[in-house]
């Protein structure tokens, strides 16, 4: 059982092999917040492996007292994920993943 939503890549672009740039394309897992926040968790290249790491994330705050509102893989560089990471709770709509 998951409520995990998956935002698909804007355009299906071939993720390079073996390019550890900084513009490394990859997936993260968001997690809103019910302030209307947001943080990004644990980059990974695979989107399944950003998956898997999402489903443990949702048993863990499921059991919490505070819970995501929502919690989506989403398609970010690893460059911008490290920028991302130095603001948590972060309330930018133009992030990855943005609903409305
Ligand atoms: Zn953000």
């Amino acid at each position: 059982m998951s409520n995990v939503i998956v935002v698909p890549a804007p355009p299906a672009t071939a993720l390079p092999h073996d390019d550890s740039g900084p513009h490394d394309s990859g997936w993260c897992v968001r997690l809103e917040w019910p302030d209307g926040s947001h943080s990004m968790a644990g980059w990974s290249r695979a989107q399944a492996k950003a998956l898997r790491r999402a489903e443990k994330m949702g048993q863990f705050w499921a059991a919490g007292p505070t819970r995501p509102r929502r919690i989506m893989v989403v398609q970010i560089s690893r460059h911008d994920w490290r920028l991302h990471a130095r603001r948590d709770f972060c309330r930018a709509p133009d992030c990855p993943g943005h609903v409305g």
